[in-house]
């Protein structure tokens, strides 16, 4: 019962829910780490360090979806598992290499309760759903921020496979938005704003917020649709699902959709002028007010605390 786990990457660096999907599945086999993509010596290196891993193979890909798939169904034949994170790479990839084998893929999986039984949310995490996988082999996506990360200190050897795919897919171009804040989805802090701020400009409070307390940034669905906020901060049922040590809610109401998204955060802070919005009730902490004059004292404390970043 061996795993092959597909590492993520981003800018040759080893995304951190690498090695919160290496512990999720630490318990179904021996771990074969497998890095895709060109010029990724140094993310190889960062992941022999896990532990856990017993190997890490090295391959070429064409760096799309449809080609990374050829290349993960060629190592498919020596493993009972096959597993990446569920993010969008994962999301994009895996489905099709459980098409290529005939396989139903069980995904975006919150607990692996043995070899055959593993836990995922339906309904926008209103439900929990236990799924049994009877299949000789397995696909699986893996919800990182649900999973604590594999310490490091191992020293797993590398070895680089010959490869050669033909894809009808081509990768032309790569248009990225530039951030200098931690991934949402595997921040220990984000702070996030609703429409309730009112515009794009004093949406920047948030981000003097988090910046200051080196957390990512979140939006509502409202703030995003105003245009106050990027697509990518979303969080919530059709946004990013996120798992902090502490969630900062502003100027958020708190609808079903938003609250899909934070489930797995462990503390929540809400600011809100309304203390009978649902978000202000499922908080540990609420800080009743406006937030207009709650942020700046909330930075003006900080300052004073010595905070810098
Ligand atoms: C199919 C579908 C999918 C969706 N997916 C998502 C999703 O992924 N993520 C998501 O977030 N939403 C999603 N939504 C939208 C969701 O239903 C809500 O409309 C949205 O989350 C509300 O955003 P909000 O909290 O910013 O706004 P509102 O609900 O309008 O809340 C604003 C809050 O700000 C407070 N407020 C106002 N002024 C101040 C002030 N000065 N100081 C302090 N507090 C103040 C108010 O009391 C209120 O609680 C989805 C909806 C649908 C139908």
């Amino acid at each position: 019962m061996s795993v092959l786990v597909i590492a993520d990457h981003d800018l040759g660096v080893l995304s951190p829910a690498t090695a919160r999907v290496v512990h999720a599945v630490s318990e179904l086999g021996p771990i074969d780490l497998l890095v895709l993509g060109h010029g990724t010596t140094d993310i190889a290196t960062e992941a022999a360090k896990l532990a856990g891993v017993t190997k890490v193979l090295v391959a070429d890909s064409p760096n799309t979806a449809d080609g990374d798939s050829l290349v993960i169904e060629r190592f498919a034949n020596g493993y009972s598992y096959i597993v990446q994170s569920a993010g969008s790479v994962g999301k994009d990839r895996l489905p099709r290499v459980a098409a290529k084998l005939d396989i139903m893929p069980v995904t975006d999986i919150v607990e692996v309760l043995g070899p055959t039984r593993f836990i995922r949310p339906i309904y926008a995490g209103n439900a929990l759903q236990t799924v049994t996988d009877n299949q000789a082999k397995h696909v699986l996506t893996i919800r990182a921020s649900a999973f604590r990360a594999a310490a490091t200190g191992n020293n797993a050897p590398i070895e680089t496979i010959e490869n050669a795919v033909v894809s009808a897919a081509k990768l032309i171009a790569q248009h990225r938005t530039e951030s200098d804040t931690p991934d949402l989805a595997t921040a220990q802090i984000v702070v996030g704003g609703g429409v309730a701020l009112g515009s794009a400009n004093k949406f920047q409070l948030i981000e003097q917020l988090a910046k200051k307390l080196g957390a990512a940034i979140g939006a509502t669905r409202a703030a995003v649709d105003a245009g106050y906020a990027p697509n990518d901060w979303q969080v919530g049922q059709t946004g990013k699902i996120i798992a902090p040590d502490l969630y900062i809610a502003i100027g958020i109401s708190g609808a079903l959709q938003h609250l899909a998204g934070i489930q797995g955060a462990k503390k929540i802070v809400a600011i809100n002028s309304d203390s009978e919005a649902p978000l202000v009730k499922l908080a540990d902490v609420a800080l009743i007010g406006d937030l207009f004059e709650i942020i700046p004292q909330l930075l003006t404390e900080l300052d004073k605390a010595g905070v810098k970043r």
